[in-house]
């Protein structure tokens, strides 16, 4: 077992089973979480004995770099070997001064989005907690200064939410990592009862509703999940915590001749008025994958798309390809190291 997928909580009881004082809890979650080290035999102001103990019966890493690529623009990605000889990525891209970690919460994912790489890989597991923290862990080994967290890796979080949700509490706890729920933004196609749990628990995660459709019929065409969870049934609910929190983010993949035409812009506007939403629109051009059914739209008609939004009042931002020399997109080089 690795040790990081224990709650803090479950540490503790473990640290005072073994008749220890409180502070020897502080200590490991010190060399976890705060600084964290290669080995346990790293954890220097821990007895002996104790290193040996957990070195016996515990993992520390579950997961191992094997590569970083470096893009042209600075971004990184980095792969990592999971014990079952899979690979997961997570990319670390740098803005001016903003420092984003990207992580992944699954091997491959079982939403089908038509336009996912990911998704057309189909789904092998779920990340543990300790998978998932790991990759965060491992860049604050490393020294990266990461300022923002993003999960729009691999995989749907709210699918995996049991581990993502024990991944978060260590996140943000205190005596965890302690980030800033306000620079941690959760992207999701939108899971109930999942999302009312995590609006609930975390109320000031920064949430984006993966939404890539004016209406519900042209998204089911692209996102199976719609005919299960309907964004409209989502977007009732995220309006029930709109009150306590800054805006949602909607994330709007733009495809040629699907959903880029400025009557598609007319009914997403719609449709986001009628749910009283207040919300900022990221729209992300499609990166192109071989073989993939869509195309990237022209920059005019993106454009022209973007600029009806804002004259509705809408803040609309185009998502820039970050890391494209390096297959820095969701999947892609998972898919390349599977089929060279
Ligand atoms: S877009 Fe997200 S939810 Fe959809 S298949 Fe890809 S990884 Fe899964």
């Amino acid at each position: 077992m690795n040790i990081k997928d224990l709650s803090i909580e479950e540490l503790d009881v473990l640290i005072r089973e073994k008749g220890l004082p409180k502070y020897r809890t502080d200590q490991l979650l010190y060399w976890l979480y705060k600084k964290p080290v290669e080995s346990f035999d790293d954890m220097t102001n821990l007895p002996k004995s104790l290193r040996e103990e957990f070195d016996k019966n515990f993992t520390l890493w579950s997961i191992k770099e094997i590569e970083t690529l470096i893009s042209q623009d600075k971004t990184e990605k980095k792969i990592f070997l999971t014990k079952d000889n899979d690979v997961i990525e997570s990319v670390i891209i740098p803005d001016k001064e903003r420092l984003t970690l990207c992580i992944s919460t699954q091997i491959g994912c079982r939403m089908g989005c038509k336009f996912c790489l990911t998704g057309y890989q189909g789904f092998k597991r779920n990340l543990s907690p300790s998978e998932i923290l790991d990759q965060i862990l491992w860049a604050k080994m490393q020294g990266y200064p990461i300022t923002n967290i993003v999960i729009m890796g691999m995989g749907e979080p709210l699918d995996n939410y049991h581990n993502v949700k024990k991944a978060l509490k260590i996140l943000f706890h205190e005596k965890g990592i302690s980030f800033s729920h306000r620079r941690v933004t959760l992207s999701t196609v939108g899971i109930i009862p999942e999302i009312e749990d995590l609006l609930k628990s975390f109320p000031q995660i920064v949430l984006s509703l993966s939404l890539n459709a004016p209406d519900s019929v042209k998204r089911a065409k692209i996102m199976p999940v719609e005919k299960i969870h309907p964004f409209k049934s989502v977007m009732n609910i995220m309006r029930k915590y709109q009150k306590r929190r800054k805006l949602f983010t909607v994330e709007y993949v733009m495809l040629k001749d699907f959903n880029d035409s400025l009557e598609d812009a007319v009914k997403l506007i719609e449709t986001i008025r009628s749910h009283k939403l207040r919300c900022k629109i990221n729209l992300i051009p499609f990166n192109p994958w071989p073989g993939s059914p869509f195309e990237r739209p022209e920059e005019k008609k993106i454009l022209e798309f973007q600029n009806l939004l804002i004259k509705n009042n809408f803040s609309v931002f185009i998502r820039k390809s970050r890391g494209s020399d390096i297959l820095a997109a969701c999947g892609q080089l998972r898919w390349k190291r599977l089929n060279p």
